[in-house]
């Protein structure tokens, strides 16, 4: 059984359309959850990254 299922979830926002298609945008940030309980909350998207990655290394048996 998984313990640890890392999920990083990259925040984006939606910007004026351009000739009637909608447009995103990434802002930067984002949010590393695992469901052993990791959630960092929105934070800049590097940093959520390498939580993710080490919160990995940091739970492998
Ligand atoms: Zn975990």
């Amino acid at each position: 059984m998984a313990q640890h299922d890392p999920n990083v979830e990259v925040e984006i926002r939606e910007t004026p359309p351009e000739n009637g298609w909608r447009c995103f945008e990434r802002t930067g940030r984002a949010r590393a959850t695992c469901p052993c309980g990791l959630d960092t909350g929105m934070i800049p998207a590097k940093r959520a990254w390498g939580a993710g990655l080490a919160h990995i290394v940091a739970g492998w048996p």
